[in-house]
């Protein structure tokens, strides 16, 4: 790997383990991986159209499945969509830490678990049968998880799909050694930035006051409800959103935690 300049670079993970110092080459060799999923945050990358061709020129694609047949894997920075649901994931995410200089996480599936982890809830028999029907023997499975639960990840760009801005954010960080943030407040500033009339005052059970922004509030802006598909800020901002509701529009925080559930399933494990 070339080692022109360095970086050290921060984002919106807890802690210091999450620190990734990285080492980039004039030319840094950029990879994307999918694990289970829709590969919906892949295609966004390929969506960019003219703002990649852009990037093109500061970057060396190595190992795309869904855009070239070249399978390099000594690789800088690694890109992976999808969450970690099956054995064969599990190995799949380790062999990509191990490749990449720098793993970044793409997308509500690979940063959360995701929709993924709804099954997570339901009996293994049930779900299996009900994808995989008469084969259902055929196929391994887990308990889905964020892949942050297996390795080591540098930096996560949430959201279903991931912002496709944001992503374009961390590729020129990194190219310039700049630190990269993901925003620390709730989707609620973008809405009320917006100036959306609240969902509460209709009675809808909306998750934007515990859901990290960055998607300029999209679903609430066309008057849908925000299900959280960015994460949820902290575990205080889950307590506080749901004392709040709670005295303002008599919402129990159970009726919260299972509103977050479609995405957000491993999250109210872990933090609730
Ligand atoms: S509609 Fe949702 S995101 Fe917008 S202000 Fe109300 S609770 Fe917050
Ligand atoms: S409003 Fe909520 S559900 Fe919609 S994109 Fe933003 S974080 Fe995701």
């Amino acid at each position: 790997m070339n080692t022109d300049f360095e970086t050290s670079c921060s984002i919106g993970l807890p802690d210091e383990a999450h620190r990734s110092s990285v080492s980039i080459g004039a030319k840094p060799r950029v990879a994307v991986f999918s694990l289970t999923g829709c590969e919906g945050c892949s295609l966004a990358i390929l969506e960019l159209e003219d703002q990649l061709l852009d990037v093109l020129g500061a970057i060396e694609i190595v190992n795309f499945r869904e855009a070239i047949s070249e399978r390099s894997w000594d690789i800088d920075i690694g890109f992976v969509d999808g969450a970690v649901s099956t054995p064969d994931d599990v190995e799949e995410v380790k062999r990509f830490r191990e490749a990449c200089g720098t793993l970044v996480a793409i997308g509500a599936c690979a940063c959360l678990g995701g929709i993924n982890t709804l099954k997570n809830h339901q009996p293994e028999d049930s779900y299996r049968r009900y994808v995989y029907g008469d084969r259902a023997k055929w196929f391994d499975t887990q308990e889905a998880k964020p892949i942050s639960a297996f390795v080591k990840v540098d930096y996560e760009l949430p959201g279903c799909p991931m912002v496709k801005e944001e992503f374009l954010r961390l590729v020129k960080c990194l190219l310039v050694g700049r630190p990269f943030r993901l925003p620390e407040y709730a989707v609620c500033v973008e809405c009320k930035k917006r100036g959306n009339p609240c969902l509460y005052e209709k009675g809808i059970v909306c998750l934007g006051p515990i859901t990290r922004a960055g998607c300029d509030a999209i679903c609430p802006s066309f008057g849908s409800r925000c299900e959280a598909c960015r994460g949820i800020l902290s575990a205080e901002a889950l307590r506080a959103a749901g004392l709040n509701l709670q005295e303002r529009y008599d919402i129990p925080l159970e009726k919260v935690l299972s509103e977050l559930r479609f995405y957000g399933a491993y999250q109210e494990e872990t933090i609730s």
